[in-house]
C-alpha cells in the first residue's frame, strides 16, 4: 500500500503547480504550495503514508463536520435542523447573498460558512472558551491525538480579517437563527478552523466516521450510526464546496475539504483518508489532493456508488 501511495503522490505532484495557496486569511499564505501528502488508516488500524503526510496545517472547513456532531449531541437533530438546512447551494463556501434575499429563513447547509457559524452557536458551554474546549476535546478524542491545539497565528489572522464571516454572524442574529452573542460564536468558529492537524489526524477522524461513530482503537462509541451517516451524507452533497457533484461522480468518496489544503475522506466500513496539498483550485479544494483521491478511488475501487 505504501508503494501505491508513493506512486500516486509522484503522479499528482505536478498538479500542485496548477493551484494557489489561500491568501484571504493572511497567515495561510505561508504554506508551501508544492507540499503534497496522504495517509490511509484501514479498519485494522494499519497506517499507510506517503509524501508530506506529517506537515502541519489548519483544519479549516473540515472542522464543520465535527462541530455538527457536537451540536447534534448537545441539542438533538430537530433543533439543529431548525437552524440550518440540508440542501447544497451551488454557491461559494463564503457566499452571503442568499441570506439577504429573504427567500430563505436559515442557511442552506452546515458545510458553508453561514451554516457552520449557526452550528457553532449551538455548542453548549458557559463561555466561548468552555464551548471551544468541549469541541477541542471531541477533536482530540476522535483523532486519537491529545496534543491537538490551535495555531494561534492563524486564529488571530482569521479573527482580524474575517469580516465577511462577522457580517454573516450578525445577519444570522438578525434572522433569529443565531442565539446568544455573535462575537463569542465567531470566536468558537475561528478557533475551530485554526486547529492544527496533519494527514494522520484527519485520516483518524475519517476512520471514526467510516466506523459509524465509534473509535476503532478503543471501541468507544461517541455518536450513533445515524449521526455519523448524517455527517457522511453532507460530505457527499456539500463537502467539496461547489465541486461536490463532480467529485461524487469522479471520486465517489464522502469527503470534506478545507482552505488550509486538507481533505478528509471516510470510506464507510473500509478506511479513513487524510490528504494535504495547500495549492487550491478556484473553488477552494486542494487541486493535487483532489487528484490523489481520484487516483486512490480508481486504484482501490473506493467509490461508494
Ligand atoms: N476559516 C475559513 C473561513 O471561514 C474556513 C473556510 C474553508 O475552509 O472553507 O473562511
Amino acid at each position: 500500500m505504501n508503494k501505491i501511495l508513493e506512486r500516486i503522490i509522484i503522479d499528482n505532484k505536478e498538479l500542485t503547480k496548477k493551484g494557489k495557496v489561500a491568501d484571504y486569511i493572511p497567515a495561510l499564505s505561508k504554506a508551501n504550495p508544492e507540499d503534497l501528502g496522504v495517509c490511509i488508516i484501514d479498519m485494522n488500524n494499519n497506517i499507510y503514508t506517503a509524501g508530506d503526510y506529517d506537515k502541519k496545517f489548519t483544519i479549516q472547513s473540515i472542522s464543520k463536520t465535527v462541530a455538527l456532531m457536537l451540536a447534534i449531541m448537545d441539542n438533538g437533530e430537530e433543533k439543529v435542523f431548525s437552524k440550518v438546512g440540508m440542501e447544497p447551494t451551488g454557491d461559494a463556501f463564503n457566499s452571503i447573498y442568499k441570506l439577504e434575499t429573504g427567500d430563505i429563513s436559515k442557511p442552506l447547509n452546515p458545510m458553508i460558512n453561514a451554516g457552520a457559524i449557526a452550528v457553532s452557536s449551538l455548542i453548549k458551554g458557559g463561555s466561548s472558551e468552555e464551548r471551544f474546549e468541549r469541541l477541542l476535546s471531541l477533536f482530540r478524542k476522535i483523532s486519537s491525538n491529545d496534543n491537538l491545539k490551535v495555531n494561534e497565528e492563524v486564529y488571530l489572522s482569521e479573527k482580524r480579517t474575517g469580516n465577511k464571516n462577522r457580517a454573516m454572524g450578525y445577519l444570522l442574529k438578525d434572522m433569529g437563527v443565531l442565539e446568544g452573542d455573535v462575537e463569542e460564536t465567531l470566536d468558537v468558529y475561528f478557533r475551530q478552523c485554526s486547529i492544527e492537524v496533519d494527514c494522520i489526524d484527519i485520516a483518524n477522524i475519517g476512520l471514526f466516521l467510516a466506523n459509524s461513530g465509534t473509535i476503532l482503537k478503543t471501541g468507544e462509541n461517541i455518536v450513533s450510526e445515524h449521526v455519523a451517516k448524517i455527517v457522511k451524507t453532507f460530505m457527499v452533497t456539500c463537502g467539496m464546496y461547489n465541486s461536490s457533484g463532480e467529485f461524487a461522480i469522479r471520486v465517489g468518496i464522502p469527503a470534506k475539504s478545507g482552505v488550509g489544503g486538507g481533505i478528509m475522506g471516510a470510506v464507510p466500513r473500509r478506511m479513513g483518508i487524510g490528504v494535504y496539498g495547500p495549492a487550491l483550485d478556484e473553488r477552494g479544494n486542494s487541486v493535487a489532493g483532489y487528484g490523489v483521491l481520484r487516483d486512490l478511488s480508481r486504484e482501490l475501487n473506493l467509490s461508494i456508488f
